[in-house]
């Protein structure tokens, strides 16, 4: 559990936003991406370009540049609303004090909503998977019809090694546990739940069993 007092950028006093000092000693250091790093941040961003630079370029090339208009509005209203809603205002990094997230990958979309500290629901899992269905799916029809063969399968190419990596490197150390992507091991799930009284609460209430090895429950 988390020692420090809640600080105004820290209301919920989560440890990822207590001052790192305090992080001395967690068996969970190092194990999970519970501090920002902008190292995390950067390999998110560049995976993310190597499918959207050639679809971008595609659709230019295509002759549908006036629709990437359509998939920027889209992104925004995704990133900084949709999303942010049903996946981001569930995260730890959400927790922090401020109007702005910063955190590995939606760093800088705008806080619109309140923390959320209970897992994802179903339904917001479903509208996830659509929003992202949307905003990755987007360019493909219009480089299809310009007939930017190559530069559609650069681009798709692109997307399933940004998924790829982003499974391996990301979601086994993610701390958003109740994205339908997480694959963090339980036993760190439930370490980090357990420092942090605000979601262990809101977990227990949702139903979801948070094991302690230290009561002979792992
Ligand atoms: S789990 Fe919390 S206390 Fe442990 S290293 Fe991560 S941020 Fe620090
Ligand atoms: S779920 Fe991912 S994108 Fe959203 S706040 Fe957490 S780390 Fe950032």
């Amino acid at each position: 559990m988390t020692t420090a007092k809640p600080q105004p950028n820290n209301p919920y006093d989560i440890c990822t936003w207590q001052p790192e000092e305090l992080c001395e000693g967690c068996p969970l250091r190092g194990r999970l991406k519970c501090r920002f790093r902008s190292g995390d941040l950067l390999h998110f961003m560049g995976m993310f370009a190597g499918f959207a630079i050639p679809a971008v370029i595609g659709m230019a090339r295509g002759g549908f540049g006036w629709w990437l208009l359509g998939w920027f509005a889209f992104a925004m209203f995704f990133f900084n609303v949709w999303e942010s809603r049903i996946l981001c205002s569930h995260c730890p990094y959400y927790a922090e004090g401020g109007r702005v997230l910063h955190c590995i990958a939606n760093y800088g979309a705008l806080k619109l909503w309140k923390y959320h500290p209970e897992p994802m629901s179903r339904a917001e899992k479903v509208q996830f998977w659509i929003g992202l269905a949307i905003l990755s799916g987007f360019p493909f029809p219009f480089l299809l019809l310009g007939r930017q063969w190559a530069l559609a399968f650069v681009a798709f190419w692109g997307l399933i090694l940004f998924f790829w990596t982003l499974n391996r490197y990301t979601c086994t150390r993610c701390v958003n546990f109740s994205c339908p992507l997480n694959r963090t091991p339980k036993a760190f799930r439930d370490e980090y739940v357990r420092r942090n009284l605000t979601i262990r609460k809101a977990w227990e209430a949702s139903g979801q069993r948070v094991e302690d090895p230290a009561k002979g429950e792992a």
